[in-house]
């Protein structure tokens, strides 16, 4: 590049307030200013080599460089670089794609509602629900249940069905209709109990909420399959089954928040295949482009789609970028791809089990209480007294000092708390 690191840093600050940041405290510091990338690499502007355990943000799953993305973009922009679909139009990369996804998600998802991103799925989802319960005659069911540390994006609606406390404190958040019971941390609240009793007892929290609501009140209920941001939290294997039935019997519908567990991250195609569910919407985003081109979007599983298409009327919601005919180009492009490569069943058989055995050997490290992974989400619980299960300080900030750790060399893991989490490209 033509500047040096200290002028990127100079204009970087002078000028790009950025996500999730403390602005002066950033400025103060100046960014590491990434430059370029390859395979599962990145390099900055000191012409450092870093491997990046966290796929971007979660989102490369193909890897960098994937020469077939970059020819769909620029094939897709010299034919049609943009066109709507509002007002009864349509192009050939938004239709192919919808009949694409309706083939590797679940059977019950014929149909899909196209977004810019997992923060605009989930208001999409918000507004989808609320009216799937109007249109059949029960306009106060308006609920929808979430989990506290939950994660579902940064728009007023995203924001809201998360359960951030930091992010609720800022904007006036959350929303009207949104209620939030406890996460299955067996950590935080099963320390003492068989994991498998703490995940019933963990979804038993969603049936209570229910009935203090009253189910006529409660149109959903969403959860990320594994929670991402939240720390990677891995439910036990009773969780999500029992949610389904508790959903299945006061006919509330089932929200999968796949952002981060879509496209193969966990083994399968979509999170909830791995934890045993049957959602009836499910949001998509990063995975679906691999991040090459912001996209995102909505499953609509027929139990919805057939209200909303039989007796809906017209649906008062749509995005600009609603089906991008290059972000469609691209997610096409990369769908075949991880197709081609069977990266899923790669994941499933080859390495998440690598993963599995490595994190394994970790376990036996001294400062690590806990370690686990699904498929290629993992994460490593750091602790003072491995024995206890006592933490650290919380003014020592553990974590940060792990991250710079693996930063000084060369690799890109995330903290959440004192939880280091990764999810490599797979
Ligand atoms: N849902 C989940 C589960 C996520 O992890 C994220 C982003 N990390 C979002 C929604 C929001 O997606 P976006 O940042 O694309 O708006």
């Amino acid at each position: 590049p033509a500047r040096t690191t200290a002028e990127w840093q100079a204009a970087d600050s002078a000028h790009y307030l950025h996500p999730f940041t403390d602005f002066k405290g950033l400025a103060n510091k100046g960014s590491r200013v990434i430059t370029r990338a390859d395979n599962i690499y990145l390099w900055d502007s000191e012409g450092h080599k870093i491997l990046d355990a966290m796929s971007g943000l979660w989102c490369v799953n193909v890897g960098y460089g994937q020469q077939a993305l970059i020819d769909a973009a620029a094939a897709q922009m010299k034919e049609l670089p943009f066109y709507n679909s509002f007002f009864q139009t349509a192009h050939p990369p938004a239709i192919e794609l919808a009949e694409l996804l309706s083939q590797i998600t679940p059977p019950q998802f014929k149909h899909v509602f196209f977004s810019g991103s997992g923060s605009e799925g989930n208001d999409t989802v918000v507004r989808m629900v609320r009216r799937y319960w109007d249109v059949l005659g029960q306009p106060q069911r308006q609920i929808i249940i979430s989990r506290k540390n939950a994660y579902h994006g940064s728009t007023m609606a995203g924001a809201s069905l998360g359960g951030m406390a930091g992010m609720h404190a800022q904007g006036g958040l959350p929303i009207p209709g949104i209620s939030h019971i406890d996460q299955p941390y067996w950590v935080e609240h099963g320390r003492g109990m068989r994991r498998d009793e703490f995940g019933e007892l963990a979804a038993s929290w969603l049936e209570a909420r229910i009935l203090n609501l009253g189910a006529e009140n409660v149109a959903a209920f969403i959860g990320e399959p594994i929670q991402g941001a939240g720390g990677v939290i891995i439910p036990p294997a009773s969780y999500w089954p029992e949610v389904q039935r508790i959903c299945d019997q006061y006919g509330i519908l089932l929200v999968s928040d796949e952002v981060i567990t879509g496209f193969g991250r966990t083994g399968r195609w979509f999170g909830c295949e791995t934890m045993g569910f049957r959602p009836d919407l499910m949001t998509f985003a990063k995975g679906v482009t691999s991040g090459y081109v912001p996209l995102g979007g909505v499953m609509v599983g027929d139990r919805v789609a057939k209200v909303l298409i039989e007796q809906g009327g017209e649906f008062e919601h749509g995005y600009t970028y609603s089906g991008h005919p290059v972000a469609c180009a691209v997610a096409l492009a990369n769908i075949r791809l991880i197709r081609e490569q069977r990266l899923v069943e790669r994941v499933h058989d080859d390495v998440g089990p690598y993963l599995a055995k490595a994190y394994e050997t970790l376990r036996e490290h001294p400062l690590v209480g806990d370690a686990e992974t699904c498929g290629l989400m993992g994460a490593l619980l750091l602790v003072k007294d491995k024995a206890r299960g006592t933490p650290f300080p919380a003014e020592l900030e553990i974590g940060m000092v792990c991250r710079g750790h693996c930063f000084g060399n060369g690799l890109i893991m995330r903290a959440v708390g004192d939880r280091m989490i990764i999810a490599p490209p797979l």
